[in-house]
């Protein structure tokens, strides 16, 4: 059970990295996005009521374009709020604004992030404030990793037990094979899976911010339409997959030389494995 929690934990460093990762891209033409950070012992009717004077004090606000877009955002944020009745272990940040001028603000929760937040912040700008959660999720790099990509690199010279590549870390992952799987965080890629009008189902993967192309059966040559693809994240993908398969799950920071090397000349998925598989 001990390896199945593993790559759950995994899954949610991931996803906490993907989602820093993207919110620090995102920058508006005026400071109508807003950041609040809620520290575990912060009660949420305090973080409920700054809020509501900074509504107030929105009103104060020239631009009417301005204005309107951070009061939506801040009635987002408090419907937010509104889910806990406390704050969960090591806090809560929140994210909320229009990305696109005139467009509906988006929110995004990162709940219990891998650190506490030390004190309560809110701050309003064309930036998200990311820098303290992006210190979180910069990840260990530690020992451990640093020894499991060496013994990849080991065995994958030696050419025994070891794989890598999504389409065959996959194909191990589902026959049981993998003992040990190894991503690397900074992986940004989905896996689109097709299935022709004969029932073949083929894979692509494609990088986060490409459309799906197209995809041409290899057994029977038909061509699939890209809309007909199913579309969900790849480093996600393989990762549910070893927590049903009770392999373990390390994701690989790009912080050390070995990370690095994962994911430039392994296309930052590999595998130890139990036994040979040929490939
Ligand atoms: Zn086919």
């Amino acid at each position: 059970m001990r390896r199945r929690e593993h790559a759950a934990s995994a899954t949610r460093r991931y996803v906490f990295r993907r989602t820093v990762d993207e919110l620090r891209t995102h920058e508006a033409s005026d400071p109508r996005l807003l950041s609040v950070y809620v520290p575990e012992e912060t009660p949420i009717f305090d973080a409920a009521a700054r809020l509501t004077q900074e509504r107030d004090e929105a009103a104060d606000i020239e631009s009417e374009r301005t204005r309107t877009a951070v009061k939506d955002a801040l009635t987002a944020l408090k419907d937010r709020l509104g889910y806990y009745d406390s704050p969960p272990t090591n806090g809560l940040v929140l994210f909320a604004g229009a990305v696109d001028a005139g467009a509906e603000p988006t929110t995004e929760a990162l709940v219990s992030p891998p650190e506490p937040v030390a004190s309560f912040r809110y701050r309003r700008d064309t930036t998200f404030l990311t820098e303290p959660v992006e210190r979180m999720a910069a990840g260990a790099g530690d020992e451990r990793e640093r020894e499991l990509v060496a013994e990849f690199l080991d065995r994958h010279r030696a050419g025994e037990e070891a794989t890598h590549g999504f389409e065959r870390v996959r194909r191990d992952l589902r026959t049981g094979a993998v003992n040990h799987l190894l991503v690397s965080v900074a992986l940004r890629e989905d896996v689109i899976t097709y299935e022709c009008p004969e029932g073949h189902e083929e894979r692509e993967t494609v990088a986060h911010s490409r459309d799906a192309p197209d995809h041409e059966c290899s057994a029977c040559g038909v061509r699939v339409p890209a809309t007909a693809g199913e579309r969900e994240d790849a480093v996600e993908h393989l990762l549910d997959l070893a927590d049903g398969r009770d392999a373990a799950a390390t994701l690989v920071s790009t912080d050390t030389e070995a990370g690095e090397r994962l994911l430039t000349d392994f296309g930052g998925v590999a595998a130890l494995l139990r036994y040979a598989t040929g490939g």
